[in-house]
């Protein structure tokens, strides 16, 4: 302790971590705490810095090179929005593919729909799956164990670049910010890829940030989705521990405009794929909803597309 009784920081890989408080110092003016109850694991994978630990406030909670990545309070609202939209919107998914999502959260979810056969998912960091089994189970379930499951260990870009065309009807991308390993999936080359993968009534979905203090990632990948697809829009949700109000999910579709959907219709897929009243954030309301931007988001999107 030191003479105020505080507990003296450590500086773990560039971030604050005291015994007592991990800070996310995302933004250099401005970040958030949470209070440490214990430190599960740290280890310093071949890509990144991981810590798990359990907070005081959200459970447990997963962070790569000092930002946090999922917490096991608010997962549902982020997983509900980033799985069930493009799947609901689709419609007649089979083939899904998953980018990223080490924690299993996103496959938990897709595996949710009966309609699917397969989920590819494809995580660069082998460290990072491991893990989340061991300290984050409730996040992914027994998703691991599901046979329509095909876990890969890899580089995004190079699984998309090298898988065959149309073989793919949503892709969903739950990666890391675009800067180290992240980067790649946020390039023309890997929307290209995607484009050819996916089916022709296809869509892709990426986390692209909070656009309060983000919105470069929102602009400027929906500029390069639209070299390659016909529609390009975007939906959000309120993940609290995203912070800095609406996280951003952008969409690119081959087929019809995903922000023109029908509740009803939305409701119906809901119905036949058993989800009605499962969820805790998404409602057929909310998915339609949730495509109807604030003019401070919707300004980072391409000329709208009727
Ligand atoms: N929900 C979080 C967010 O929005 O920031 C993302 C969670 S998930 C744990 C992010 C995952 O993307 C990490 O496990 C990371 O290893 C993975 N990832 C980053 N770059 C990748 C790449 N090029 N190929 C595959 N996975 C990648």
């Amino acid at each position: 302790m030191n003479e105020a009784g505080q507990v003296p920081a450590s500086f773990i890989w560039g971030y604050a971590m005291s015994i007592e408080w991990l800070n996310e110092e995302l933004y250099s003016a401005w970040g958030q705490r949470f209070r440490v109850d214990k430190e599960l694991v740290r280890k310093k994978s071949d890509f990144q810095d991981i810590v798990i630990f359990e907070s005081e406030s959200h459970g447990r909670v997963l962070v790569l090179d000092g930002a946090i990545q999922i917490t096991e309070r608010d997962e549902f609202v982020y997983q509900e929005m980033l799985t069930h939209v493009p799947l609901l919107t689709h419609g007649a998914a089979k083939r899904v593919l998953i980018i990223g999502a080490g924690d299993g959260g996103v496959l938990r979810r897709v595996l949710e729909h009966p309609g699917v056969e397969k989920a590819v998912m494809v995580e660069i960091d082998g460290d990072v799956i491991e893990l989340s089994k061991t300290y984050l189970p409730k996040i992914a379930g027994d998703a691991w164990n599901d046979p329509r499951a095909d876990v890969i260990v890899g580089d995004g870009i190079e699984y998309v670049a090298k898988a065959v065309d149309e073989s793919f009807d949503v892709i969903i991308v739950d990666s890391t910010d675009p800067i180290g390993v992240g980067e790649v999936l946020f390039t023309d080359a890997f929307y290209q890829h995607c484009a050819r993968i996916l089916g022709p009534q296809g869509l892709i979905v990426n986390q692209c940030g909070v656009p309060f203090m983000q919105a470069d990632e929102l602009r400027e990948t929906s500029l390069r989705r639209a070299r390659f697809f016909p529609t390009v829009s975007a939906y959000v949700a309120a993940v609290p521990t995203y912070v800095g109000g609406f996280m951003t999910l952008g969409v690119a579709s081959k087929g019809g405009n995903p922000a023109k959907q029908d509740v009803a219709a939305v409701r119906e897929r809901a119905r036949e794929a058993g989800l009605l009243g499962k969820t805790q954030y998404w409602t057929p309301e909310i998915h339609v909803g949730s495509f109807n931007l604030p003019p401070y988001i919707a300004a980072n999107l391409p000329a709208s597309q009727d």
